[in-house]
């Protein structure tokens, strides 16, 4: 089990370069998008594929994985405590069965969720940084999929044979 806090964006009005810059100012990989009472987690390949397509906003990213809002009755009835989710880490595990996802968000702010799952090492894939293309064009690259100084393998070389190189993004 894992908790950990992650940008939180409305996906309707939200571009794919303002979700990609909330990404880098927090220095994660994956955020939150809220549709209408709908939650789910998009990664930044995902978000930067969208980019790419030209999309508008989130609500179109295709097979977003699902998120969980507890509530007060899940607390009440299922046992989960929402103030210290790792003492009931058990009843995480059973509500997460229960419902059918791999996130339970147990806190909503405006640009911010709490969230818990039963993934370990969901953490080291959200707080890895995010990596990026140098360009032209710029574009991220999810970990762990390429390293810093690789070269890049969508951009070709530019005209004096040098290839754009994955760095941070910061
Ligand atoms: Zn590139």
């Amino acid at each position: 089990m894992d908790t950990l806090s992650m940008p939180l964006v409305d996906g309707r009005f939200t571009t794919p370069d303002q979700a990609l810059a909330a990404l880098r100012r927090s220095g994660q990989g994956a955020l939150v998008v809220k549709v209408s009472d709908q939650y789910s987690l998009a990664w930044a390949s995902e978000i930067d594929e969208a980019r790419r397509q030209g999309l508008p906003n989130l609500t179109t990213i295709p097979n977003r994985e699902p998120a969980y809002l507890a509530r007060m009755e899940d607390a009440l009835t299922r046992g989960v405590d929402l103030i210290q989710p790792r003492r009931t880490w058990m009843a995480y595990e059973s509500l997460l069965d229960t419902v059918g996802a791999q996130y339970v968000l147990i806190a909503v702010a405006d640009n911010a969720a709490m969230v818990v799952t039963r993934h370990e090492g969901l953490r080291a894939m959200v707080d890895s940084v995010v990596l990026e293309c140098d360009g032209p064009p710029h574009h991220v690259f999810p970990k762990p999929d390429k390293r810093v100084g690789d070269d890049c393998p969508r951009c070709p070389a530019d005209s004096t044979g040098r290839r754009p190189k994955i760095r941070l993004s910061v």
